[in-house]
């Protein structure tokens, strides 16, 4: 990829995503390899060229196929979320890939990140866009994410990027001892980032924000 378009000019330049850095600040994100990826990951090649002016606004934005690129502040607050409870080299469950930002976010702070993605199109699109960028950690899979990937498990913490009604049983029995699932519970209108923990086999839990994801589905769309 060229470096021009990696780096971004204009409404995409290092310059406009400090600021955007600045407010992950204000709003509480504190790791510094956090704020660090947000800053340096260049979120307007994740979107639709159209869009790509707005990429460094901290709000959600259409990806097509009905779903949306993650608000940046949420990203960083569950990967900040996730690295304080994994362990080094961890290796991640994502459910919901969508167009690979936090993805890609999360692959340059572990050792392997196992993604799931429900439509197929969109998770295609995700493969060639995380090849062009050379984050090579990645596996990606075509499924239903309620089931997990059991091939892979058990994982030292799993992420979820869309809201469950319930806790999906597949992904707390696929979570590592001491391991974290952080995910989204809730309706349409209303929902919560959860963090469940696995200790001694029991699972505690805890909650840490009002959220708004779009909902975690059945099945794949081809
Ligand atoms: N992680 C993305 C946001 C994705 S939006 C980002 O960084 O911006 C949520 C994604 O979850 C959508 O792409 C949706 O298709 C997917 N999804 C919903 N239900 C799913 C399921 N059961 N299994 C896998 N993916 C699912």
């Amino acid at each position: 990829m060229n470096t021009r378009r990696l780096e971004g000019i204009g409404m995409t330049s290092l310059r406009t995503r400090e600021r955007l850095v600045n407010r992950l600040i204000e709003q509480g994100i504190q790791r510094i390899d956090v704020l660090e990826t947000m800053r340096t990951t260049p979120r307007h090649l994740f979107i639709d060229e159209a869009l790509s002016h707005r990429a460094y606004e901290d709000v959600a934005l259409p990806i097509g196929f009905n779903q949306t690129i993650s608000q940046p502040y949420i990203v960083a607050r569950m990967t900040e979320t996730i690295l304080n409870a994994a362990p080094e080299e961890a290796r991640i469950l994502e459910i919901g890939t969508g167009c690979g930002y936090q993805t890609a976010i999360l692959a340059q702070h572990v050792k392997h990140v196992y993604s799931i993605e429900r439509i197929r199109p969109l998770l295609e699109k995700t493969r060639s866009r995380l090849l062009d960028l050379k984050i090579r950690n990645v596996s990606l899979h075509c499924g239903d994410g309620n089931k997990g990937w059991p091939r892979h498990a058990p994982f030292d913490c799993i992420i979820t990027t869309a809201a469950a009604s319930e806790v999906p049983q597949a992904l707390l029995d696929q979570l590592q001892e001491g391991g974290v699932l952080v995910i989204p519970v809730g309706g349409r209108e209303f929902q919560e980032l959860k963090l469940y923990r696995k200790e001694k086999d029991k699972i505690s839990d805890e909650t840490l924000e009002s959220v708004r994801f779009v909902p975690l589905l059945g099945g794949v769309e081809n």
